[in-house]
């Protein structure tokens, strides 16, 4: 937790915030801060900054906090990404919160299992608890948006064409003949298969509706290694 992300439900005063649960016992067992301390915190969406202890017990902690920098630019990326397995899924949606990735569809793909659908780290409450880790990690506060989208073929038909529109937008697929372009100076949407990979029926809509495949050479990446690498050679993270 390099930040404290805090929403409003923290807040008791304007300038004032409570923390329990998972952030306290951070602030106890990692950061081991004593009260007077300076913590760096973010607001959900808002401004990030620094948090003085004022009180600190075993069961809440009252910070002081003032927020003056604006959080790091999100990245102009869309991600389309396949549906992963459960376990993956929720690595990879901390990663791409982690990332700056603002815009996440999540869709279904021949090879998703239906089973994948079913799992409770897609319920609200734990989207949201693994954007925010994704989110503490680079001490962001802008928190992405996740889109669900459970059947193929109405989305790559009927809304992915607007999605697309005025971005430079991408297929990964190992073996097509362009390799991934770097450095992109424009918003981008990128289309991520699932561990088994898009079919050649799935690659042909996505090309149809505008998406150009692309390739990382000739190793297959794990879709959690898969989505850093395609993202650090669309866009400059030190810029
Ligand atoms: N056997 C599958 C195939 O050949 O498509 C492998 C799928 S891979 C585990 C999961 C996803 O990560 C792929 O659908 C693709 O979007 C992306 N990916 C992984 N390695 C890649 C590579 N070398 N080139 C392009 N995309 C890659």
């Amino acid at each position: 937790m390099n930040l404290a992300l805090l929403f409003t439900e923290d807040f008791v005063a304007a300038d004032r915030a409570v923390l329990t649960g998972r952030r306290l016992t951070h602030l106890h067992q990692v950061l081991k801060v004593a009260e007077g301390d300076l913590i760096p915190v973010g607001r959900a969406g808002g401004n990030i900054g620094s948090g003085r202890v004022l009180e600190l017990t075993d069961t809440r902690a009252e910070i002081q906090v003032e927020l003056t920098a604006a959080p790091p630019p999100p990245l102009p990326l869309t991600l389309i990404l396949a549906m992963p397995r459960p376990k993956m899924f929720r690595r990879v949606l901390q990663t791409c919160a982690t990332l700056g990735v603002k815009d996440i569809w999540l869709i279904n793909s021949y090879k998703v299992e239906k089973s994948f659908w079913q799992t409770p780290w897609l319920s609200a409450e734990h989207l949201r608890e693994n954007l925010t880790l994704g989110l503490e990690q680079a001490r962001d506060t802008l928190v992405p948006e996740v889109h669900i989208r459970k059947l193929f073929k109405p989305f790559v038909e009927d809304e992915l064409p607007a999605l697309l529109a005025g971005k430079r937008a991408l297929v990964a697929h190992p073996g097509t003949a362009v390799a991934c372009p770097v450095h992109l100076d424009q918003p981008a949407a990128l289309c991520v298969g699932p561990e088994g990979g898009f079919t050649p029926y799935e690659v042909g809509k996505l090309e149809e509706a505008g998406c150009q495949g692309v390739h990382l050479g000739p190793r297959i990446l794990r879709v959690e290694t898969a989505v850093p690498v395609l993202v650090s050679r669309l866009f400059d993270a030190c810029g």
